[in-house]
């Protein structure tokens, strides 16, 4: 078949590339939405009007490149100096500045050497899907490293045996490390110790993604601030219910964020999401009282499931991981689907057991653990959709 005159003027590792798959946003009136790790709860009253002061005549202005009073408010709060922090349109907007400023494009041939290292993107899986993505973008080269059978990270022995018995990809000299902690999907939690280790290992920069850290135990802002090599990467997205206006930042050592500053878009944060972070940090305490009944209401979702039958794992995110009982996960993903409740289900080896569910309301999780309970005690026999599943499974 002959390529179309259009097609043949994308560069060929964009023909070829596998796009992220963000989880879907359908507007199915009355669905209950527990896919995409959103807050169920809105943004402070405070941030709402302050949005809407600002949409005025001003819109015409543009915003200040650097976010300048966002950075000096959030140095305050984490005890930095806005030079150790960079502004982005969302934290994915600088993961893919990271990739852009940290990693040379693709040395070809060859086996994982000094010089294919600086051009390695390596990350752990599962873990979030994007990284793989922003590497082969960038026409960069990818090592995946897997998790231990626990999602916990593999000890620094494991690690070297990996890089020894050529079987894993571990690569102490990658130009890039990402680590999402708490780790998603699974919801598992990291020690700082555990991860000073491993940033202490790299040679190259390490990205903490902490995009759920506030429902969190602890964290790893230090790290950012104690090691020259480490990226913190938070966002208001999840916690601060501020999805729709993109906004996340990195910590970490001055000549990093100089570095990335240099390479970012002028204006790369909108001014109303400038605006709603700032109002966000003027009313922390709104956040933080939801933050502890998210957490109450995942460990209540967490002992219903279990008492179901599935298997839960512990969780430091606003989502939990579980393994339903007797159908598969994709056929349980359907059958939710058809009670108009959607979760997330990944194909990937590691997880294509479970269901990533997040955390709601209470109300949200009532109605859940009722579909849950309906599910069982009607099903025995496949649904249509669940029987093509299955046979594709058998097939694939
Ligand atoms: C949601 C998410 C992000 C992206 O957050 P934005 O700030 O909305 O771009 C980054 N990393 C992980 C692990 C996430 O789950």
């Amino acid at each position: 078949m002959r390529m179309g005159l259009p097609t043949k003027l994308v560069r060929p590792s964009v023909r070829a590339l596998h796009a992220y798959v963000p989880g879907e946003q359908p507007k199915i009136p009355g669905l209950i939405k527990l896919n995409t790790n959103e807050n169920p709860y809105p943004p402070s009253p405070q941030v709402l009007r302050a949005v809407r002061a600002a949409v005025d005549g001003r819109l015409r202005l543009y915003p200040n490149p650097t976010a300048e009073a966002l950075r000096e408010r959030l140095a305050a709060l984490h005890g930095c100096r806005p030079e150790n922090i960079v502004v982005g349109n969302g934290s994915d907007e600088l993961l893919a500045l990271a990739t852009r400023t940290f990693v040379e494009p693709r040395v070809r041939g060859g086996r994982l050497d000094a010089q294919a290292a600086a051009s390695t993107v390596q990350y752990f899986t599962p873990s979030y899907s994007l990284y793989p993505v922003l590497a082969d973008i960038h026409g960069a080269q990818h090592a995946a490293v897997p998790l231990a059978g626990d999602f916990g990270l593999p000890a620094p022995g494991a690690l070297n045996r990996m890089r020894r018995n050529g079987r894993g990809e571990w690569t102490p000299s990658a130009a890039l490390t990402f680590i999402t902690t708490p780790n998603a999907p699974s919801g598992r939690g990291y020690a700082i110790g555990e991860l000073e280790g491993l940033c202490n290992a790299l040679r190259g920069v390490v990205v903490l993604d902490e995009a759920y850290v506030d429902f969190a135990q602890g964290h790893a802002l230090e790290l950012g601030l104690r090691l020259p090599n480490v990226l913190v990467a938070r966002t208001f997205s999840k916690a601060y219910s501020l999805c729709f206006q993109r906004v996340g930042y990195f910590v970490g050592h001055p000549d990093l964020i100089a570095a990335l500053h240099k390479v970012k878009d002028s204006y790369n944060v909108n001014g109303l999401g400038q605006v709603a972070a700032l109002a966000t940090l003027d009313d922390l305490a709104y956040y933080r009282a939801k933050f502890a009944r998210i957490v109450q209401t995942r460990e209540a979702l967490r002992r219903d499931l279990a008492a179901l039958g599935f298997s839960v794992l512990p969780s430091q995110t606003n989502f939990v991981l579980a393994r339903p009982p007797r159908f598969s996960a994709e056929e349980w993903l359907a059958r939710l689907r058809d009670r108009r409740i959607l979760v997330r289900w990944f194909a990937a080896p590691s997880v294509r057991d479970y269901l990533r569910i997040t955390v709601g309301t209470p109300e949200a999780m009532g109605a859940l653990i009722e579909a849950v309970r309906a599910i069982l005690d009607s099903g025995i026999g496949l649904t249509a959709r669940g029987k093509r599943a299955e046979e594709a499974g058998r097939h694939a």
